[in-house]
């Protein structure tokens, strides 16, 4: 009588593998691998036997994440301290509201590379209130800035108002209407932001690393190769959540403000303003940037993998 069991494990893209955990007590060994030979001859798969326990995941240490606060305080502090500047308020003081939204945007990305439903959404609104401390840095009071998709809910002196990223909500319409992507609702709920599949193996390969997911202006893009062929999760999409929590952080802080100083003095800039966005610096400033560091070398790379280190993908 055997009580070895059989646990079938992801092996990335190239194939199934077995692992095989013994659970017999004084046998010698080559039986089990002669009856471990037996099973997988059975099964008619071309398999791998390997006789260990399987590795868990690293996970992600609590080094990691104090270490994460830290650089998102340091970043939201220096970004607090010059939005001060720009408004000739204190900046000692736009400092310390920017450090405060950096330890709430690293929650935030903490939060959203957690593999719980609805992380995404979670994260990004509590990143949202972090981004808007930080850029409300010398302001008399904080504009709340909250994402949901393409839209943006403010919030701020007593009154509501909406904003529109024009970008975003054109990718997000195309893509829906594409005839080879589809929308995911579940996912998109989950993750607060458009979440499309799209119908294709990969988006290639960055050095090394193949490419099955992508976060692209406000969307993120799953090709068939993010979703595990045996239990259909694509855990990938919590490293894609912190890359959207990245973006509103970057387009909030720097390329919104920088577009809309630039659309406001031409004619009908104001106007244009009043509920609108541009959004299209953001994307192209990321990807110049992209350009110039290798894959793994990427600070924001560094950051979706290591918050994401308990996942496989
Ligand atoms: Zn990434």
């Amino acid at each position: 009588m055997t009580n070895a069991f059989l646990r079938l494990a992801d092996n990335g893209h190239t194939g199934v593998r077995f692992i095989y955990r013994a659970g017999h007590h004084g046998l010698p060994s080559h039986w089990r691998y002669l009856m471990l030979a037996t099973q997988l001859a059975g099964t008619g798969l071309q398999a791998q036997a390997i006789v260990q326990a399987p590795t868990p995941p690293a996970g992600v240490t609590a080094r990691t994440r104090v270490d994460n606060a830290a650089i998102n305080a340091v970043i939201g502090a220096l970004t607090g301290a010059v939005w001060a500047t720009i408004r000739d308020s204190q900046r000692l003081k736009g400092a310390e509201q920017g450090l405060v939204g950096g330890v709430l945007t690293s929650v935030g990305r903490q939060t959203a590379a957690s593999p719980f439903n609805g992380s995404g959404f979670l994260g990004r609104e509590v990143s949202a209130v972090g981004v808007s401390l930080i850029t409300s840095a010398g302001q008399r009071s904080t504009t709340f800035t909250f994402p949901v998709g393409p839209v943006s809910l403010e919030y701020g002196e007593h009154e509501y108002d909406w904003r529109l990223n024009v970008t975003d909500f054109l990718l997000t319409i195309g893509m829906t209407f594409y005839p080879s992507t589809r929308l995911d609702v579940g996912k998109s709920l989950s993750s607060g932001v458009p979440v499309f599949r799209i119908r294709r193996t990969d988006f290639g390969k960055s050095g090394d690393v193949d490419l099955t997911a992508a976060q692209l202006a406000g969307t993120v893009l799953l090709s068939r190769n993010a979703f595990d062929p045996l239990t259909g999760k694509a855990d990938v999409i919590y490293h894609e959540n912190v890359h959207v929590l990245q973006e509103d952080y970057f387009e909030e802080a720097i390329t919104l403000p920088t577009e809309r100083a630039v659309i406001r003095p031409l004619p009908f800039g104001r106007r244009f303003l009043k509920h609108l966005d541009l959004g299209v610096l953001g994307p192209v400033l990321g990807g110049l940037i992209s350009r110039l560091i290798p894959y793994r070398s990427r600070p924001w790379e560094r950051e979706a993998y290591g918050l994401t280190a308990n996942l496989k993908y």
